[in-house]
């Protein structure tokens, strides 16, 4: 069967989504509520082999200049000293990086930008979506693929949402030409994490502006999670003008003495190679969630992406989430042979317990940090105790984790082009 899908959402995993159903031979059109492309997110994105088979499986050659290797893990005392070292290959590409290549390989108009979803109407042959500009679609399928404040689950799930894990990430990047020469050929090759008491920092080179990985040219990213209570997190989502920002306050809008706080802890805690680092960008932060939808195909309705299964970014496995999602739904439909939502049911069968098995996994891997906000007198041994060479370990296994949990769920994705 071949039929028409209208994705909702137009960041990664609704453009992976798009090109899969493409390549099973549907039309797929993608609808964006922003009204300009979404290119200036620029921040670091880890990467894993299913994410980068199915790219390949959507047209997309992952070459060394979509990413960045580093080869050694360290974790950085207060100091600026290594205390603990792994070998370790991973690649680190860059939001916009994948983006870019995404939204170019799509046919002109294949994604509609300045289209906000507000409604979804559904019969037993398909569904429609009602836009903010008084328009309407009509598919055999809409995939809600609307991100963690998803309007798509709002409407088949409004009891579901997203949980505070109880910390945030502030994230920053700065260009290598702004880096002092000396610190960046200290770290350039290192996967570098800071573990302040009951906190954790990452940093790692990714791609630069215009998504450039050539000497010279690429970016030092840095992640730092630190707990935070819900009266703090009330006060730093709240702007210069006393508004508060529930769903997160814009970068630009971060008030001047929060950003003041954060270099001076930053100075205080973190590796002084970093910090000198830090205390030269912008940052911002983002609050940490976790969330898990109980059903994810509702007829000819389903969620895909950060949509149905929000994970803390320890895995760095998001994406790669959404695009097993994708692979998963092209491939259940592709073998249903014309009986669609046969193929949904088998794509609800598999993404289900995938999606909860990776919240899981995420959420124990952030425990110590969640548990920082308990009173020390009821946290467990490891809840008060961090093995730096555990912090490490887990990172440098990741592929390994991510490949297990794939093979556990049967998620048996076609890398290449079925
Ligand atoms: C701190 C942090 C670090 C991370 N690091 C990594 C990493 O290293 N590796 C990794 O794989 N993942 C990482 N992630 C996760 C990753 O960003 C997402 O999981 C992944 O990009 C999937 O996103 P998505 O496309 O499903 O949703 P989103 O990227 O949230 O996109 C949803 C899109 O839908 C649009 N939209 C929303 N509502 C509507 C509507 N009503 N109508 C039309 N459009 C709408 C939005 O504008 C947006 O463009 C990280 C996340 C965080 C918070």
């Amino acid at each position: 069967m071949t039929g028409r899908a209208l994705v909702i959402g137009g960041s990664l995993g609704g453009l992976i989504a798009a090109h899969l159903l493409r390549s099973i031979g549907w039309d797929a059109l993608v609808f964006e509520r922003n009204d300009e492309e979404l290119a200036s997110r620029g921040v670091g994105l880890g990467t894993h082999p299913q994410l980068i088979g199915v790219l390949q499986r959507a047209g997309i050659a992952f070459d060394e200049s979509m990413g960045i290797a580093p080869t050694r893990a360290v974790c950085l005392d207060g100091d600026g000293r290594i205390i603990v070292e792994r070998p370790m290959t991973r690649t680190l590409s860059g939001w916009s990086r994948l983006y870019r290549a995404l939204l170019d390989a799509l046919p002109a108009g294949g994604c509609r930008l300045g289209k906000r979803l507000v409604h979804v109407d559904q019969d037993a042959a398909g569904a429609t979506g009602h836009f903010a500009d008084g328009t309407s679609e009509r598919g055999d399928l809409l995939v809600g693929a609307d991100g963690i404040r998803s309007t798509v689950r709002a409407q088949f799930l409004p009891d579901v949402e997203p949980r505070y894990a109880g910390y945030v990430a502030w994230r920053a990047s700065l260009d290598e030409a702004d880096v002092p020469a000396d610190l960046w050929r200290e770290l350039a090759d290192l996967y570098a994490f800071c573990l302040p008491k009951g906190e954790q920092l990452v940093s790692y080179v990714v791609p630069g502006r215009d998504n450039d990985t050539a000497v010279g040219r690429r970016a030092y990213n840095i992640v730092w999670y630190r707990p935070v209570d819900r009266d703090t997190l009330t006060d730093i989502c709240t702007d210069a003008k006393g508004r508060h920002h529930a769903a997160g306050i814009p970068p630009p809008l971060i008030r001047p003495d929060v950003i003041a706080r954060i270099k001076a802890d930053a100075r205080a805690l973190i590796a002084p190679q970093v910090a000198e680092i830090f205390a030269r960008t912008a940052p911002f932060f983002q609050p940490i969630y976790d969330l898990a939808s109980p059903r994810i195909v509702f007829g000819r309705v389903i969620l895909a992406g950060d949509a149905a299964f929000v994970a803390r970014p320890h895995a760095g496995a998001g994406t790669t989430k959404a695009a097993l999602d994708a692979a998963c739904l092209a491939d259940s439909i592709r073998e249903a042979r014309g009986d669609l939502d046969r193929g949904l049911e088998r794509y609800q069968r598999t993404q289900l317990p995938f999606g909860r098995a990776l919240v899981e996994f995420n959420r124990a891997e952030g425990a110590y940090l969640s548990a920082q906000l308990k009173p020390e007198a009821e946290r467990t041994a490891e809840e008060l105790h961090r093995d730096a060479g555990a912090v490490l370990n887990a990172h440098v296994d990741r592929s390994d984790q991510i490949g297990a949990m794939v093979t556990a769920h049967g998620l048996d994705i076609h890398v290449h082009s079925p």
